[in-house]
């Protein structure tokens, strides 16, 4: 007998993780169907905690956070292996793994292990990892499938010195020169990682631009402390070809122009993985890079009862919000009305150093026309920046000279990803300068840069 469920989930990554415990919570039957071995994702398994458990690690290891009172040639510990970053990330994923199905298991989830494929509109074949196959049935249904790196066919991912963004968390060893090809946030994030390594980075990017939702401010200080640190940007010309050269990867651009280093991760773009999900079946069609298309508000695709979420729906592509996705489609799926969606959400860039954002850049407010005034502040200006020995990072502010309301904050430095969110709770508790100015703050925090950077914009704002 086919087993029948409220909802079926497929698969285990952020937004069908919250949907599926949303769903358990509202007394429906729900099912996970997860392709991997175990549940989790690629945020999980190779996306975003691998990235930040390694960037954790680098730090740790190579000392980073305290070169600022010993120097560049500070480290923690003198030679540092993959094997050194692969023992931490081990014991995070196992950790992170093991609360995953614990939530599943309180909460009375079911979840499948095996691939799932659409065979028509309710019914879904499940393929099994032990080669058994089952059909289960689904009154809802949400597509939670997530990415896979694109990899062009004529770039040879089999030669072990050629990575994806998946396959760098495993990296073989630590080479001393690494070519990254695509600086978007990915690509940024493990190219400055392994920077601060000491590995030689080169950075290919066909546009002449990169990160462009960010405060053009905040990235120009980001691009002047990368090549300070020896950072290399070929931006502007795409890649004619990738080939192995003796034991180097060569890297030939169109122009002519050549990189040659001893390993390159290929980070240009993701695919929805949808191609073997047999959308056909059940009336859905996917883009040329095989994500889904929904409705904004319910995250509905055009077969009502069929939802989707997370990467496979395309941007902004983050587990933050891939979660809140799963949230709103599951209570929308069972009639649970939600209010609105704040408007601003942050963005974190785990690069080093980090850089996070919320609201409207300066180029945004301008091109809107509103009349605005900045305020800078400097980390190491704050005194728990003399304590740590920060000698970059700072934080802009933006509000609007007619409302004084918070418009925007863009940090870069130390501690940005967690620092963003008091810039957040103002903008969307839609609050002025004047909750910065009257405050007190922990003294000393780094959050006293909000402090300085307001006073500093006060000061020059029409009064
Ligand atoms: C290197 C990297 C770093 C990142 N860093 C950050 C970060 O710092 N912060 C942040 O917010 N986001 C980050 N992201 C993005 C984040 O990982 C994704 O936004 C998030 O994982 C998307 O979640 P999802 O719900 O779409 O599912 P995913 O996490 O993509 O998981 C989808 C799951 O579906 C399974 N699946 C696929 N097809 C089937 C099928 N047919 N049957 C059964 N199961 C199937 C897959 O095996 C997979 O486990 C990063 C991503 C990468 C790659």
């Amino acid at each position: 007998m086919t087993a029948q469920y409220d909802f079926i989930v497929i698969g285990s990554g952020p937004s069908g993780r919250r949907a599926a415990i949303q769903a358990a919570k509202l007394g429906k039957s729900v099912l996970v169907v997860e392709g991997r071995k175990r549940v989790g994702g690629v945020s999980v398994h190779t996306g975003t905690i691998p990235s930040k458990t390694l960037r954790e690690t680098a730090l740790n290891l190579s000392g980073w956070r305290e070169r600022g009172f010993y120097g560049r040639s500070y480290r923690v510990k003198k030679e540092i292996g993959s094997e050194d970053l692969g023992i931490r990330l081990t014991k995070t994923l196992e950790h992170e793994v093991d609360v995953l199905e614990h939530q599943f298991l309180r909460n009375g989830v079911h979840t499948m292990s095996g691939f799932a494929r659409f065979l028509d509109p309710h019914r879904l074949l499940i393929h099994s990892p032990d080669g058994s196959e089952l059909i289960v049935e689904g009154e809802r249904i949400l597509i939670a499938v997530g990415t896979l790196p694109f990899r062009p066919d004529n770039i040879d991912f089999a030669d072990p010195s050629i990575l994806d963004s998946d396959e760098v968390v495993h990296i073989p060893h630590l080479p001393r020169s690494l070519t990254v090809v695509g600086a978007g946030v990915i690509g940024i994030e493990y190219a400055t990682i392994f920077s601060a390594l000491d590995v030689q980075v080169t950075i290919i990017e066909p546009r002449p631009t990169f990160l462009d939702f960010v405060d053009h401010e905040i990235l120009e200080e980001f691009v002047h402390e990368l090549r300070d640190r020896g950072v290399t940007f070929r931006l502007g010309t795409p890649v004619a070809s990738i080939a192995k050269e003796g034991n180097r990867v060569l890297t030939t651009l169109e122009d002519g122009r050549m990189v040659r280093t001893e390993m390159l991760l290929y980070c240009a773009g993701r695919m929805g993985a949808t191609e073997t999900l047999g959308l056909e079946n059940c009336g859905l069609t996917m883009d040329s890079r095989g994500r889904l298309k929904v409705k904004a508000d319910t995250f509905q695709t055009d077969v009502p009862h069929i939802y989707a979420a997370g990467d496979v729906i395309g941007f902004p592509s983050l587990a933050s919000t891939s979660m809140e996705q799963g949230r709103i489609a599951a209570c929308h799926a069972f009639g649970l009305p939600l209010p609105p969606a704040p408007a601003y959400f942050p963005y974190g860039i785990y690069a080093v150093p980090e850089i996070s954002t919320v609201g409207m850049s300066e180029q945004e407010v301008r091109d809107k026309k509103i009349n605005y005034e900045c305020g800078i502040a400097r980390l190491r200006e704050t005194s728990r920046g003399h304590i740590m020995g920060l000698e970059q990072g700072m934080m802009k502010m933006i509000f609007s000279n007619k409302t004084r309301k918070l418009l925007g904050v863009h940090i870069i430095g130390e501690g940005a990803t967690e620092l963003i969110h008091i810039g957040q709770a103002v903008l969307n508790l839609k609050g002025t300068i004047d909750y910065f100015i009257e405050n007190t703050f922990n003294y000393p925090t780094l959050a006293e840069a909000y402090k300085i950077a307001a006073l500093d914009a006060w000061n020059r704002m029409a009064r």
